[in-house]
Formats: structure tokens, sequence, C-alpha cells
């Protein structure tokens, strides 16, 4: 191999590492967008932090809802549809929620919130103050 030779080689070399370093992917934690259980929204600045939400209790008695009953799951009349006699079930340690007539159902207080305003996420997540 001749000097020339050589020189092409090198610089095919950087060119093609240029390339890969390029191509390769941002990590992660270093893109753009905020990450929630594996969801990313992307073009948002923040981030969702369950931690921050509301307790509960206090923010479904905010939201107009009689919990009865004991324990950690209680009733209330379903706001999802018109409702008589109390099928909406809700934990008041986690917020989960399910109505055995509509079907309505979530995880936390941000899906009830996200369900009955139907607002987005993000704009949720901001209005329950749980976003940082
Ligand atoms: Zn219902």
């Amino acid at each position: 191999m001749n000097a020339t030779e050589f020189a092409a080689q090198v610089k095919a070399r950087k060119a093609r590492t240029g390339r890969w370093m390029a191509q390769r992917p941002a990590h992660p934690d270093r893109s753009p967008g905020v990450s929630f259980g594996g969801r990313t929204v992307a073009g948002q600045r923040g981030r969702f932090n369950c931690a921050l939400l509301p307790p509960p209790e206090s923010f479904y008695r905010r939201e107009g809802l009689k919990l009865v009953g004991r324990g950690e799951w209680r009733d209330a009349l379903c706001p999802f549809h018109p409702d008589k006699h109390p099928s909406l079930r809700v934990n008041r340690v986690t917020g989960a929620f399910r109505c055995f007539v509509c079907g309505a159902h979530g995880g936390d207080v941000l899906d009830f919130h996200h369900r009955r305003t139907g607002m987005g996420f993000v704009e949720a997540a901001k209005a329950l103050n749980a976003w940082e």
C-alpha cells in the first residue's frame, strides 16, 4: 500500500465514522420530549411527576364525588354516565377508578381528570400541578 492509498483509507474511515456518529440516535435521557411510563411526549419541556398529584380522596371530593363506604375502595356516583346508584369504585389510596356500568376506568386521578375534561396528558398533568 502506498502513501496515497493509505491516506485515502484513513479519509474513508473518518467519513464513515463521522456518519455513524451523526446517525446514532440520541441517548433517550437527552432526547427532547418527556417520558412517562415509556411514553414520550415530543416537543414538551418538563416532565410528569406522579408524586405531585393531589391526594385522591380530596381530589375526588373537590370533583364533586361523594365517596361512601369503608376501606380502600369506596363507592361513588359515576360522573361518566347518568348514575342513580353508586356504580363507580374509587381507590382512595391510588386514585384508581372503575365503573361497573359504563366501563370508565383509570389508574390515578390524572386519568380521571383527562377523561372528565378531555384534556391531553400534558395539559391534564399541568392542571393538576403534577408537571415540573
Ligand atoms: Zn359509569
